[in-house]
């Protein structure tokens, strides 16, 4: 056959054209010369398709030059290459270059684009910076302040929680205010069942009572809108303490959920008590009363110690068949009574 455009003799491809004629006359990618793409100026992510991603820029600049550009199925094996010509903080100039295959023959399509960087604040952003928040979180103790250690534990563990969600890409949580005294930790966030989700935790690691109670606070698209609260109760003792139920006295050895575990100081047996049973215990105190002594001589039943403070000579009974080796001897002293400190055999 013969090319209308060059009228040699050759395959025909296309409308009378010869495969030289047929690409010379054609283009085979079409595309806009020019893409805005909208950054938030707070949290730097980009929209895309009226969603707001957290990816670096050229990814997204890969996703909207796929999405926009279109390449001719005649194409075959196409693939967009991108280089930055002018690299402007706001205009960025791009060359692509699509290469793909036609008749075997290798194709070159080279185009210019420019992407101009817009700057919005994302819905994200704009929540935070109204102090939007779907629940609050308040966690206090029964009949005392929070201990230190509450308070830095269970602070961090929500800026933790929060983080990792947020680095795995999730854009609605955030914290939209905080309050952190001895007297309680609250929260404002922006999340209601991921509220939920962390005062289950801190529940799970601290024990204690969750209440719930919601607030109307309007209405949205001819809903009623509320909001939760979970205040998370700590039980007015913790682990290591000394509670005392006149007659004996024990040691908090762990504390799940609702479920206290004693150890009676004079026997060393462990038992599991429900709070709630707990109501007529005293709580004595904690660490205080965890001292070392000396330790002396010891028998089958008893162990001689003395305290390094007056060099009195104690004779304690020994709760259980025990051999001590160490030369001084973890006790716990409430006024005049002394007992072995529980070791779990
Ligand atoms: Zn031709
Ligand atoms: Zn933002």
């Amino acid at each position: 056959m013969i090319c209308v455009e060059c009228g040699k003799e050759s395959e025909i491809i296309n409308n009378g054209l010869c495969l030289d004629c047929y690409i010379k006359s054609n283009r085979f990618t079409k595309g806009p010369d020019f893409f805005n793409i909208i950054k938030c100026s707070n949290c730097n992510s980009y929209k895309f398709k009226n969603k707001w991603e957290t990816e670096s820029l050229n990814e997204i600049i890969n996703k909207v030059i796929l999405q926009n550009f279109k390449i001719s199925d005649e194409l075959k094996k196409p693939e967009i290459k991108t280089h930055i010509i002018d690299d402007n903080q706001y205009k960025k100039q791009l060359e692509l270059k699509i290469t793909g295959l036609i008749s075997n023959l290798k194709i070159i399509e080279k185009k210019v684009i420019q992407i101009n960087i817009k700057k919005e604040i994302c819905d994200t952003c704009s929540k935070q910076f109204g102090g939007y928040h779907e629940a609050i979180i308040q966690i206090r103790a029964d009949k005392r302040n929070l201990k230190l250690e509450e308070i830095e534990g269970i602070y961090t563990f929500v800026l933790d929680y929060i983080k990792n969600l947020q680095n795995k890409g999730n854009k609605k949580i955030f914290i939209a205010d905080f309050e952190k005294k001895e007297s309680g930790i609250t929260f404002f966030l922006s999340d209601n069942s991921i509220s939920l989700s962390i005062i289950k935790k801190i529940q799970e690691i601290y024990a204690g009572d969750i209440k719930r109670s919601s607030k109307n606070i309007g209405m949205k698209d001819s809903k009623q809108i509320y909001r939760m609260t979970y205040l998370l109760r700590l039980y007015p003792f913790t682990e290591g303490e000394i509670l005392s139920n006149k007659e004996k006295y024990f040691y908090i050895k762990k504390i799940s959920k609702n479920k206290i575990h004693l150890v009676d100081l004079a026997q060393w047996n462990e038992n599991i008590f429900d709070v709630k049973e707990l109501n007529n215990f005293v709580i004595k105190g904690g660490n205080e009363f965890v001292k070392n002594m000396i330790f002396v001589s010891q028998t089958n039943d008893e162990v001689q110690i003395m305290d390094q403070n007056n060099y009195n000579i104690h004779v304690l009974k020994k709760p259980k068949k025990i051999l001590f080796d160490n030369d001084t001897i973890k006790i716990i002293q409430i006024q005049d009574k002394i007992f072995l400190f529980p070791i779990s055999l």
